[in-house]
């Protein structure tokens, strides 16, 4: 169809703008290169235990967004977690003061992404690999060879630096957009155990979020205080801070994971002892967050004269709200164009 967009990435931003275009019944395909959606709110099944590698939680600022979120809240995909974020300042536990709710998807974050997916068309394992500007519109060419199209809009709702290999050979301003926002990159680890930690002094026995004012850890989390994964044991997330992560980029995820259960222990209060983890590991995200963000005073999305335009985080502000914001608006413009009638309905 002459009026159909083409969306790269099933992450967040890229479900929000295509189900944006199908809601106004507009033509629309996704190609993601992962086995299903979710990108940095994927989720990761472990024997035993679900735990996210990517956004943990969210929160809400935007009223479109919490109208959206409350919508979610009503299927059944998210729901309020965490109550409290403590925080560890040299081995003090005290309660982060801001009282503004926060969500996760349930019973798992990727359920979040499944449902936005519903019955979108969806190819999942289609890395694309470079567009072809044709006369009468886009084709997209997948890594396997195959040839994806006719669309007249493509949306590259990736990371900057991912976004810029696809469009740099079509349009110099955007591929200079994207070249503006760097991405920072973070390890995540893991780690299940057969007994549940001890209890730490001076926070609840079920604290489910600790922040880490110092070391190479910044936030450690407990999946199993997730809602709807109560019955799996104890399943720690350990997010390392940025700047440790860019130094060790390339070491391998096991030495990685091990170092961040080493800065685990160090920061817990003396007399604390972490039990020994069944299974441990660590995912190294090369594009965790953008590094600079456009600043205000510019749209959410931006669209070139091409027929291509970026959604995602990068053109917001790291967060999965943002994220959602970028696409959802991308979507709702581009439905508001006066469709294009296919060849066979112009009189
Ligand atoms: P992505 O989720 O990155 O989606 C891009 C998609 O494109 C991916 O699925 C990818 O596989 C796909 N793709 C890439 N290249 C191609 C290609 N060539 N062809 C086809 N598909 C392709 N946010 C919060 O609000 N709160 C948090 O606590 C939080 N914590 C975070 C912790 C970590 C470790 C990370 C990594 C992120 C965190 N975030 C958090 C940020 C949040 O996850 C992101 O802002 C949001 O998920 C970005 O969504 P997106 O759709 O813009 O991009």
């Amino acid at each position: 169809h002459p009026d159909s967009t083409a969306v790269i990435g099933a992450g967040i931003a890229g479900l929000a703008c295509a189900r944006s275009l199908a809601d106004a019944g507009r033509p629309v395909t996704v190609f993601e290169k992962g086995r299903g959606p979710g990108g940095r709110m994927s989720s990761r099944h472990l024997t035993g235990a679900v735990v996210e590698l990517g956004a943990q939680y969210f929160s809400v600022r935007d009223a479109d967004f919490g109208e959206q979120v409350a919508t979610w809240q009503r299927a059944g995909v998210v729901a309020p977690w965490p109550a409290v974020v403590w925080r560890l300042t040299t081995g003090r536990p005290s309660r982060r003061s801001d009282d503004r709710p926060r969500f996760t998807g349930t019973p798992r974050m990727s359920a979040l992404l499944r449902h936005l997916a519903g019955d979108l068309p969806l190819h999942t394992a289609t890395r694309i690999v470079a567009l072809e500007n044709a006369d009468d519109g886009w084709r997209l060419i997948s890594e396997a060879g195959t040839r994806h199209g006719l669309f007249a809009t493509v949306v590259l709702a990736l990371p900057a630096p991912q976004a810029e290999a696809l469009v740099a050979p079509h349009d110099a301003d955007l591929a200079e957009a994207c070249r503006g926002i760097p991405q920072r990159a973070c390890w995540a680890g893991w780690a299940r155990f057969d007994a549940p930690l001890p209890p730490l002094p001076g926070l609840a026995t079920d604290w489910q979020v600790l922040e880490l004012a110092e070391g190479p850890l910044r936030l450690v989390t407990r999946n199993q205080t997730k809602p709807g994964r109560e019955a799996q044991g104890e399943s720690l997330t350990l997010l390392a801070r940025l700047d440790w992560s860019e130094r060790r980029l390339e070491e391998d995820a096991g030495s990685v994971s091990a170092r961040l259960l080493d800065a685990l222990q160090a920061a817990l209060p003396e007399g604390v002892t972490l039990p020994m983890p069944r299974h441990s590991g660590a995912h190294r995200w090369r594009f965790a967050q953008p590094a600079a963000l456009p600043g205000s005073g510019f749209p959410d999305f931006r669209q070139g004269e091409s027929g291509l335009a970026l959604c995602g985080d990068a053109w917001r502000d790291a967060r999965v709200e943002d994220a959602w914001l970028s696409g959802h608006r991308l979507g709702r413009a581009l439905a508001c164009r006066p469709p294009i009638p296919h060849a066979t309905e112009i009189p």
